[in-house]
């Protein structure tokens, strides 16, 4: 009898890009495999159990009513349930919608919306309780192995409080924001990505959405010293996490 713990990863509105980080982790895959059974995966497996699972990745924001209720199936079914990439944690990309009458966007993408019942886009703790989240559009691959580890031992994974531009300083670079006058999320960003974008040269776009206890008012009132307009500083905020409390504040700041 296989007494592994079993594994679930489900799909709610979303890109998938997170799912395919799991199937990108390669080096460590078998490694997964053997302490772990992939019960379900209907992104790798053509066969999928239906059963009561041990731990459950949850991809994608809730946006309509038959989403709601296959959230409450998943809670039911599983033992831990995380919150997997920005969309699960807080709406993620879909939530940008949000501002705009439902109705609206309803109609922007279907002839007929008679049949249609979308509602806005929540993270999936907006509807049942979670144990866990891990951030990012996509999730970082080591966070994700380090959420796997930790779920096995039966402890908290050690995931970083603190912001983007902690690591992009241990990583010694110079500064877009200071230097060369890029806008740049990375003060107000939870940590975790090794600061991805800024050591590419690109400024941080908040896609991991708020570090612990942010200032992001502050952050925008900058914003516009460095010429956004009000808009502009509003979109920074709502790109990614524009639903929680810390980035609302941001958007609604100037
Ligand atoms: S968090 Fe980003 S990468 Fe993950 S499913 Fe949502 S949009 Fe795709
Ligand atoms: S480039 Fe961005 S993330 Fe890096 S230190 Fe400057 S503000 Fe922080
Ligand atoms: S630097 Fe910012 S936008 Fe880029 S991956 Fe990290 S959190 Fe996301």
């Amino acid at each position: 009898m296989n007494d592994k713990p079993k594994l679930a990863v489900f799909k709610f509105s979303s890109c998938a890009g997170c799912q395919l980080q799991i199937v990108n982790l390669e080096e460590y895959l078998l490694d997964i495999a053997a302490l772990v059974e992939i019960s379900y995966f209907v992104m790798a497996k053509r066969e999928n159990a239906d059963a009561i699972y041990d731990i459950g990745l949850v991809e994608g924001a809730v946006t309509c009513g038959e989403e709601i209720e296959k959230i409450k199936e998943v809670r039911e079914k599983c033992k831990l349930l995380i919150a997997f990439g920005s969309c699960a944690c807080y709406g993620g990309i879909p939530s940008m919608k949000n501002l705009v009458p439902e109705r609206e966007v309803e109609k922007r993408v279907y002839e007929d919306v008679s049949v249609i019942h979308s509602t806005k886009a929540f993270g999936i703790d907006q509807y049942v309780r979670v144990d866990g989240y891990l951030k990012g559009c996509p999730v970082d691959k080591d966070e994700l192995v380090e959420l796997i580890k930790s779920a096995l031992l039966g402890v908290g994974p050690n995931l970083r409080p603190h912001c983007v531009c902690v690591e992009c300083k241990l990583r010694e670079n110079v500064c877009l924001f200071v230097s060369k006058g890029k806008v740049c999320m990375g003060s107000v960003t939870s940590a975790g990505c090794g600061a991805l974008c800024p050591s590419l040269n690109r400024p941080c776009e908040g896609c991991r959405g708020p570090m612990n206890d942010p200032n992001a008012p502050s952050l925008a009132r900058t914003f516009m010293e460095y010429g956004l307009t009000r808009e502009d500083v509003a979109r920074k905020f709502r790109k990614y996490a524009g639903e929680t409390e810390a980035f609302r504040k941001g958007a609604e700041a100037v």
